[in-house]
Order: C-alpha cells, then sequence, then structure tokens
C-alpha cells in the first residue's frame, strides 16, 4: 500500500514539484510506519512543506531540526554564510554574534567551517533557542556555542569581529498574500519587518555601534526589494555600506557594512 509507486503517484496528483525525491525522503524517514506514513503523506499534499513534517532541514549540508518557533533554513541564507567565509578567508573571525538565531543555522554552519571561532546566538522566542542549541551538539559545535534568549542584542556584551542577521523583512501588509507554505507554517515572528519591512534592521544597526570590533564587519540578508532601501538605512545610522552580494540567481541578498570607517 505504502509502496514507493503508490506515494510518487500520490504526490505528483497533487502537482508536488520534486515528487520522485519527497518520495523517498518520506520513506526514508516513515519506513515501517505506514501510519505515520500515511498522514505525513496526507499532510503534504494539503500543502504543508515537506521539512516541517520531516522536522529538519538540510543547510550547508548540515541537517538543522526544526519545530513551530523557527524558519525553515532557506537556500537563499547559505549567501550569507558564504559572504562571510569570503571575507574572512585566512584570518577566521575570533568571536561572532548571530542575531535572530532561528534554529542557529547561520552561526553553526560558520562554527563548523571555523573551528577555533567562537560564536554567540540570540533569540526572542524561548523554542528557537531551544532548537539551536539542539542544533549545536548534533553539529559538534555545542562547546563553541553560547544562545540567549533576548530580544536583538539586548544584554549582550563584549565585542564582536562579526555579526550576522537574517531577521524578519518582510513588510506586515505583504504577509497575506505570502504562499501559504510560508505564512502558515514558517513564523509570524521570523518574517514580520514592520510596515516597511526595515523595522528589525533599525533595532540591530542602533544595538550594532557598540558590539562590533574596530574593522569588524556586520552582514545581513536582506528582501529581494531592498538593495536600496537597506544600503541607506546603514548610511543614515552612521555605517558604512562595503558590498552587496547577490543571490545564486543575482538578486542581491546580502548586505555588508562596517561602523565608523568613511
Ligand atoms: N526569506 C524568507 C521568505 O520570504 C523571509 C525570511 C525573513 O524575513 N528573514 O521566504
Amino acid at each position: 500500500m505504502n509502496d514507493y509507486l503508490t506515494i510518487l503517484a500520490t504526490l505528483k496528483s497533487a502537482n508536488i514539484d520534486r515528487a520522485a525525491m519527497e518520495a523517498r525522503l518520506l520513506l526514508e524517514e516513515f519506513q515501517g510506519r505506514d501510519e505515520a506514513l500515511a498522514i505525513a503523506l496526507n499532510r503534504r499534499i494539503s500543502g504543508e512543506p515537506l521539512s516541517r513534517i520531516l522536522g529538519h532541514q538540510e543547510f550547508w549540508s548540515l541537517r538543522f531540526d526544526l519545530s513551530p518557533d523557527t524558519l525553515d533554513p532557506r537556500q537563499d541564507t547559505e549567501t550569507l554564510v558564504e559572504a562571510a567565509l569570503e571575507r574572512f578567508t585566512g584570518n577566521p573571525p575570533k568571536r561572532i554574534l548571530d542575531i535572530g538565531t532561528g534554529t542557529g543555522c547561520i552561526l553553526i554552519s560558520l562554527l563548523h567551517e571555523w573551528p577555533e571561532t567562537l560564536g554567540v546566538g540570540t533569540d526572542l522566542s524561548a523554542g528557537a533557542i531551544e532548537m539551536a542549541r539542539k542544533n549545536a551538539v548534533r553539529n559538534g559545535v555545542a562547546g563553541r556555542a553560547e544562545f540567549l534568549q533576548t530580544s536583538w542584542a539586548q544584554n549582550i556584551t563584549g565585542k564582536f569581529d562579526l555579526i550576522l542577521s537574517n531577521p524578519p523583512y518582510i513588510p506586515s501588509e505583504v504577509i497575506p498574500n505570502l504562499a501559504t507554505s510560508v505564512k502558515e507554517f514558517d513564523p509570524i515572528l521570523a518574517l514580520d519587518g514592520g510596515a516597511d519591512g526595515l523595522d528589525a534592521y533599525r533595532a540591530i544597526l542602533t544595538e550594532m555601534k557598540n558590539l562590533l570590533s574596530p574593522g569588524g564587519y556586520a552582514l545581513f540578508e536582506i528582501g529581494f526589494d531592498q538593495a536600496t532601501s537597506m544600503p541607506r538605512l546603514v548610511e543614515e545610522y552612521g555605517a558604512t555600506l562595503s558590498r552587496l552580494v547577490p543571490d545564486l540567481t543575482g538578486i542581491p541578498r546580502v548586505v555588508e557594512c562596517q561602523m565608523g570607517i568613511s
């Protein structure tokens, strides 16, 4: 009944794009548990993303567990990790901070690449912090990662050579128009960037001044249409834009800046 071909046909009839791969992943996850598999298949054809059903997602070739409190890590965000690695080639940062860490995917991927680096991740959501801690353990970096439940970087002390964030950046009024797979399954807290989508950046740029080491860098993921508005904000807050990095489709996706350099 729950064999590969039946699952494949069910997924295809629901117009699911990568039906063959999804059928394989579902079978792998729910092997020998027919009832659980049938429930999972139903959830999938009702529009729930596969990663939510499996409870995990791959990012930077590592596995990250998800919960309703965490954004589902996106491939676009690998641009942020790549840009950070590129910036610190041959000279890894000593201490890094990821603001609004969610699953911890950005911080954990970078700690995985830089074996001597120490990291701090923050999130307003207690559930996200708990998940990020588990993901740090799973990926072998827990000894160098600290996670704190706080608003942006409140109560964070010391200096960081690198500050990263993929904060909520969707304008509030756009949220009802997002795809069902996003608006019904990703936490609103991780999406809603206020009236113009830039509220989180304002908060972070304000706090960043005291946290960035001299010569340090801050890297932010931005929305597809924020390549003008976000760099303008950076300058307004007394920081200096150093790079705009495109994602794989050529859309500017990462804003890199420094403090006090003109
Ligand atoms: N990249 C996410 C999306 O639009 C948004 C995440 C965010 O606001 N940081 O699907």
